[in-house]
């Protein structure tokens, strides 16, 4: 592909991003939370959960992209001071979105990641300036975009200067309508044969249904995924965003029990 100066990359690089004491492209990294932060008890006992489970991040949006300008659109730098005060009490780092330039550099001092969400994949001058923070980004893939309009992407926030840019399947909107997008597992192996950047799996807006995220989260493991990010709810019927789709904290241990094993079996097998 033309341009990806900085995201092609040598052959056999690999690009491995730390935050904390995860090695993101290293270790497989697994981020769960809720879809947006709406209380500090929703928050924090969701964080506890999803750490007793063995997720490695927290992730909570503050700022929410949403269909309709009714819906709730996040909390803002409260949501931030909640995630901060969940980031004391577990340990986890905070992935958590941004969604204007101008939020960047304050945002930052709350997150450990930096998520630019489907709907802002390419918004450039956002993308500019997360490339000039120094946070690491989660770059989701444009609901409507190729994998190269997707590094080209990665490739303006690597060209100001920010090393550390891990990339998210999420999932692409197709003529079918069961699913909320249709998760596109091929761009695993395909990614990694364009780039030496990680590449993480969302299966839950990748499907939006509660039956499909367990299936689609091994998937993604057996297809060589560097990690997951997945949405879970203390008391997923009273989510104010992506009720439909968020796991009880019961149901993300019980995929977490399944998980791991199947990680460590598909090492052993390409070992
Ligand atoms: C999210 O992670 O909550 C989110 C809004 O994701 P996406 O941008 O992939 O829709
Ligand atoms: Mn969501």
């Amino acid at each position: 592909m033309k341009n990806l100066k900085l995201a092609s990359g040598e052959i056999g690089q690999k690009t491995v991003v730390r935050v904390g004491n995860v090695d993101v492209g290293h270790q497989f990294v697994v981020i769960a939370g809720p879809c947006g932060v709406e209380t500090e008890e929703q928050t924090l006992e969701t964080a506890r959960a999803v750490k007793a489970a063995g997720a490695d991040m927290l992730r909570g949006g503050a700022f929410k992209p949403r269909t309709s300008p009714y819906s709730f659109q996040g909390l803002g730098l409260q949501g931030l001071k909640i995630l901060e005060k969940a980031r004391e009490e577990t340990g986890l780092p905070i992935v958590t979105e941004v969604i204007d330039p101008r939020d960047v550099s304050w945002v930052s001092e709350f997150a450990d990641i930096l998520q630019i969400g489907t709907r802002n994949m390419q918004n450039f001058a956002l993308l500019k300036e997360v490339g000039r923070s120094d946070r690491p980004v989660l770059l989701k893939r444009g609901m409507y975009s190729t994998l190269e309009e997707w590094l080209n992407c990665a490739e303006y926030i690597l060209s100001e200067g920010n090393p550390n840019v891990i990339l998210c399947e999420r999932g692409i909107r197709t003529f079918e309508k069961y699913t909320r997008n249709t998760l596109d597992l091929s761009a695993i192996p395909a990614i990694k044969e364009l780039t030496h950047l990680p590449i993480i799996v969302d299966p839950t807006h990748g499907t939006g249904r509660l039956s499909l995220i367990g299936p689609m989260s091994l998937a993604a493991v057996a297809a060589g995924a560097d990690g997951m990010i997945i949405e879970v709810h203390n008391n997923p019927q009273a989510a104010l965003s992506d009720a439909d789709q968020a796991l009880t904290p019961q149901m993300f241990a019980d995929l977490m029990k399944r998980v791991k094993p199947l990680k460590t079996f598909m090492e052993n097998l390409t070992d």
